[in-house]
């Protein structure tokens, strides 16, 4: 049997012993020069702003009440999930009931509207859309209507190609788009539109507009088109 001599044993153990330092610093080195991987940035973002909120209701439902700030923020929401499953990026200007006016404001529209402006032309948002529901004496008035600011030709683009997807998709839909003097779209020099999704002075329009199949199914056609206006102007 070979004797271990003392030294062979203490050279055994300083080198056990570099061994174990050098794995400790690889640890620590990989921990601090590693960063995590982050997913990319998306080609192309949207700004989804869901009309009105807090004490500012908008339109009433004929028949339930429904007031016109929940459904946009509904629509808002299912949107925005679509446009993310699809890799777009998204800004909500909100995501839930409250105002975005400041509590001590005096003037509280202005505020809101200021606030609004901010997010939008904050976002670095491609595109902006923002979601409301029509209401109109005619009870029988009905149909999407997609308006876009004076002298955007970004949003006007934008404005006709959805159109022309949500023509594709519902017969109630307006054939034509129309210039509309609207904060949200005279606020920015983004692709700006304002979708008006139908009327909640129409019964049978309120109780569609309140179904999460229709809205799903108009969600789309939006989406449907703000793709295709994406592809236009690679
Ligand atoms: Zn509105």
């Amino acid at each position: 049997m070979k004797s271990i001599s003392f030294v062979t044993i203490k050279k055994k153990s300083i080198i056990a012993g570099l061994l174990c330092l050098v794995s400790v610093i690889s640890v620590f080195l990989a921990a601090v020069l590693i960063k995590p991987v982050s997913s990319p940035k998306p080609e192309f973002s949207v700004c989804i702003d869901a009309g009105h909120g807090g004490r500012d209701g908008g339109a009433e439902g004929k028949v339930t009440g429904v007031s016109e700030s929940q459904l946009n923020l509904e629509f808002a929401r299912t949107l925005r999930d679509m446009c993310k499953s699809f890799g777009f990026g998204v800004t909500m200007t909100r995501s839930d009931m409250e105002g975005l006016y400041s509590p001590t404001a005096s003037n509280k529209k202005r505020s809101e509207m200021e606030k609004r402006e901010s997010i939008i032309n904050k976002s670095g948002a491609d595109a902006v859309i923002s979601i409301h529901m029509n209401s109109f004496a005619l009870s029988s008035a009905q149909g999407a209507y997609v308006f876009y600011g004076s002298g955007n030709d970004k949003g006007f683009a934008l404005a006709k190609s959805i159109q022309t997807s949500l023509c594709r998709d519902f017969d109630t839909a307006r054939k034509t788009v129309s210039v509309g003097d609207y904060y949200v779209l005279n606020c920015t020099k983004k692709a700006g539109v304002l979708i008006e999704c139908g009327f909640l002075s129409n019964a049978e329009e309120e109780k569609l507009l309140m179904d999460k199949e229709y809205q799903k199914k108009m969600c789309y056609s939006i989406l449907v088109g703000l793709v295709d206006y994406f592809q236009m102007s690679r």
